[in-house]
């Protein structure tokens, strides 16, 4: 006998609208309404958080991974590694251990990984995202679906981000099949990983769409055959840039004379540059240097509110500097080579562009990533 209704929220990390439109092809029959959604200014642990509260970063409190806070750090206990050499650090097998070790050594259960942040400066920072946003209570702030449905005790299947896409589609299925779910919600990386590798435009993008493809057509018969009403909805957080130019910021910032630590300190993301100042002499010379810096633009307090990612108390930057699109910070605290694709560049690009689609009409109000909640709550009847 079938069950009444599932709700299946699927997500394919990195396939917005510029992306679905060179596929269209890709589930075209099936789908009923699609639209290019907003994104918000920042990387996937901005975005997510958003899509399952509805709320901005400046609500939730996550934006980039890492934030400066001496005091809070939970990476105090390092120190004493920082007299081992550099370059055993810079290994990217050893950080791959390393991430893993001080992960379970601090107790995070989020997405974590040490990425390129040099060892002896990790002591200075927090971490954002230390639990596992798709379980109940896994924002610093505010409420997700995931809150929601455990209160209200509805059966949902989230994704384990520890197995790969086919195997997450999998567990999905057998959820499906044994009938246990009211709700899905399984988010799919493979793509984004290939497009930071070779761009938003290579042939392997087609040999990967059609394993969606034929994957996701199997899931959606599968839950069709198992419940009477099926409900899916297909989106993403963020777009996808081809890098045109690596740039190297560092160097630019350091010729100042500036004392690290003493004046300033300064994280590196891969498409923003976010500074704390500890005097005011730092704080002249590096926004002076940056508003005429042909690389990028210093983002103003309202630029920053108007995305949702204004910090009044400067949490993840007093000031935020944003490279033109296309242009990565490599090295950076994020990595040491250039990628050929990256995303987080000017959220109003067509290449930031997030995409929904869907088997139902798209109300007009879902205009934004974070609108995806108000889909939830709508399926969920909880709104
Ligand atoms: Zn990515």
């Amino acid at each position: 006998m079938k069950k009444k209704k599932i709700s299946l929220f699927l997500f394919i990390d990195a396939f917005g609208w510029e992306v679905k439109q060179r596929h269209p092809d890709f589930l075209n029959d099936l789908i009923e309404d699609s639209k290019p959604l907003e994104t918000i200014l920042g990387y996937s642990s901005a975005c997510d958080p958003s899509i399952i509260s509805g709320l901005t970063p400046a609500e939730h409190k996550l934006w980039s991974s890492y934030f400066y806070d001496p005091e809070g750090s939970p990476f105090k206990w390092t120190r004493p590694l920082q007299i081992l050499p550099d370059f055993i650090f810079r290994r990217g097998r050893i950080r791959h251990h390393l991430s893993k070790w001080i992960k379970k050594r601090c107790g995070f259960t989020g997405y974590f990984q040490l990425y390129a942040v040099p060892f002896k400066h990790l002591h200075l920072f927090n971490y954002a995202e230390q639990k596992r946003i798709w379980n109940p209570g896994g924002l610093p702030q505010g409420e997700t679906i995931f809150d929601l449905m455990s209160e209200k005790d509805i059966p949902y299947y989230a994704h384990d981000s520890a197995y790969p896409d086919d195997v997450r589609i999998d567990n999905l299925k057998k959820h499906l099949e044994q009938q246990t779910i009211d709700f899905a919600y399984c988010s799919l990386g493979k793509l984004d990983g290939l497009m930071h590798a070779v761009g938003n435009d290579h042939p392997d993008i087609d040999e990967l769409m059609k394993w969606y493809d034929e994957k996701l057509r199997v899931l959606i018969t599968t839950a069709e055959e198992n419940y009477e009403e099926v409900n899916w909805y297909l989106f993403t957080d963020h777009g996808m840039h081809n890098i045109t130019q690596a740039y190297d910021l560092i160097p630019d910032i350091e010729a100042l004379g500036l004392e690290w630590d003493e004046d300033y300190i300064a994280f590196y993301d891969s498409t923003m540059a976010r500074f704390w100042f500890k005097n005011d002499n730092a704080r002249d010379s590096i926004s002076k240097l940056l508003e005429k810096h042909a690389k990028g633009r210093i983002l103003s307090d309202d630029e920053l509110k108007k995305y949702g990612v204004f910090f009044e108390d400067g949490q993840y930057g007093e000031l935020i500097f944003l490279m033109q699109s296309g242009m990565q910070i490599a090295p950076s605290f994020m990595g040491v080579n250039p990628c050929k694709g990256m995303h987080g560049f000017d959220p109003t690009d067509p290449d930031s562009l997030a995409s929904l689609s869907s088997n139902r009409p798209i109300p007009e109000s879902i205009t934004k990533i974070q609108n995806i909640h108000q889909l939830m709550l709508n399926e969920l009847h909880l709104n």
